[in-house]
């Protein structure tokens, strides 16, 4: 066993033993510079032991612990992808480009340290350039993400720590697909525009790996302490593998109206003589604030926002993050589909709190008792927005970049 899984087994045990993180290790926080979320799942959970003593102690005093996320909402599983991390760093030495560069997948280890498979990126640092900073042991590249505010040496240049899933969903968002390209060094110096944040006092960069993002429902967590408690459930799931997604798509509810994807005007007027395709175009374009005079100006227009139709195109539109939708294929299937109550539903998961719901009785509550089961399911919509939302706000930065009106990264100023 090399000394990087030695390092990593030890930090583990001690995540286990008592909550998310043990008292002295708590200082040594990182979190994904993308999501502000950490880099731990394995003490998130509790033990079905813990579960019980807890049932039994809240039985007795009548309160609810919320110390944990709830274990009926939440499975190991669901929060495994917390641990797998890629590293964005900048090497000198690098052979293309400005020298950026991604790793494999590696993981977090103790005393702000992390660890990832070296990857086949060709600015990856390699042993002959290591310097204190950069170990590769056990053959992983390896490098301490967290910068040591008594460090004397403060332009010490770290790597930022993203989750693997985080830096998939930045795929995404930037170039539309699955699989397409990012600009690497304009990706790190965008991101390094926004170093040196939060708290601390620290103006350089901030050493924790979190930038001056919004990162939203867990904007605090970065702050400080991570940790994982009740309410943090949909933000801490897998955002890719939601489970009750492809089962409500399965099930999507109908369209009451027979004439679905037609308008009805009763009465000419001046859009009426419009077809259906240019109204919708105007329905899409329209800023929300103009959305309800525009229905209110025509019968026609009225009408067309009873489309079915138009509700898909919105929900695409309004509602990029879940890009199921957006990917179904043979849309002649769907032609039935209550598109504007799927589109109230995904915004109701996406935004609403229903996630803050309490235990009573060790009930899960939800307004929707006939749906609860799936609902619970399709609570992690909740946390793949606020990362779609976090990733935004990076590419807003990279475009600045690429059209070379960005700020100077951190890098550059020293
Ligand atoms: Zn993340």
């Amino acid at each position: 066993m090399n000394t990087s899984n030695l390092n990593r087994s030890h930090w583990l045990s001690a995540l286990t033993t008592r909550g998310h993180f043990s008292a002295y290790m708590g200082s040594w926080d990182f979190y994904c510079a993308l999501c502000g979320a950490g880099f731990a799942a394995s003490g998130a959970l509790p033990s079905p032991e813990e579960v019980e003593s807890m049932r039994r102690a809240m039985e007795e005093a009548g309160e609810v612990s919320d110390e944990y996320l709830h274990a009926d909402l939440v499975t190991e599983e669901d929060i495994q992808w917390l641990e797998d991390l890629r590293l964005l760093g900048r090497n000198d030495h690098g052979r293309i480009g400005k020298g950026c560069y991604i790793t494999g997948i590696g993981g977090a280890e103790d005393y702000g340290w992390a660890s990832a498979d070296p990857g086949d990126h060709p600015n990856i640092p390699t042993p002959e350039w290591a310097t204190e900073n950069y170990h590769g042991l056990g053959g992983k590249f390896g490098t301490s993400v967290y910068w040591e505010l008594s460090s004397p040496d403060i332009s010490t240049e770290m790597p930022l720590p993203i989750h693997d899933r985080c830096f998939q969903m930045l795929r995404r968002v930037i170039s539309g697909t699955e699989n397409g390209e990012i600009d690497l060094d304009a990706l790190y110096d965008a991101m390094g525009t926004m170093r040196g944040g939060h708290g601390g006092p620290c103006k350089l960069m901030f050493n924790n790996g979190s930038l001056r993002l919004d990162y939203y429902e867990l904007a605090e967590h970065s702050l400080e302490q991570f940790w994982s408690t009740v309410g943090c459930e949909p933000f801490l799931m897998n955002p890719f593998d939601i489970s009750g997604l492809s089962d409500y798509i399965s099930q999507l509810p109908k369209s009451p109206a027979k004439t679905a994807g037609s308008p009805t005007p009763t009465s000419p007027d001046i859009f009426s003589r419009l077809p259906l395709e240019l109204l919708v175009e105007i329905f899409m374009y329209l800023p929300k604030s103009s959305l309800l005079p525009f229905l209110l100006s025509s019968r026609t227009a009225h009408g067309a926002s009873r489309s079915q139709w138009i509700w898909k195109k919105r929900l695409q539109l309004d509602m990029p993050w879940v890009w199921e939708f957006r990917e179904l294929k043979r849309d002649g299937e769907f032609d039935e589909v209550d598109w504007h109550a799927v589109y109230g539903k995904m915004s109701v998961l996406s935004f609403r709190k229903v996630w803050e719901k309490k235990w009573k009785g060790n009930r899960w509550y939800s307004e929707d008792g006939e749906n609860d089961a799936l609902n619970r399911r399709l609570i992690g919509i909740a946390g793949r927005r606020r990362i779609w939302n976090c990733c935004e706000e990076v590419l807003e930065l990279y475009r600045k970049q690429l059209a070379g009106e960005g700020e100077t990264p951190w890098w550059k100023r020293y």
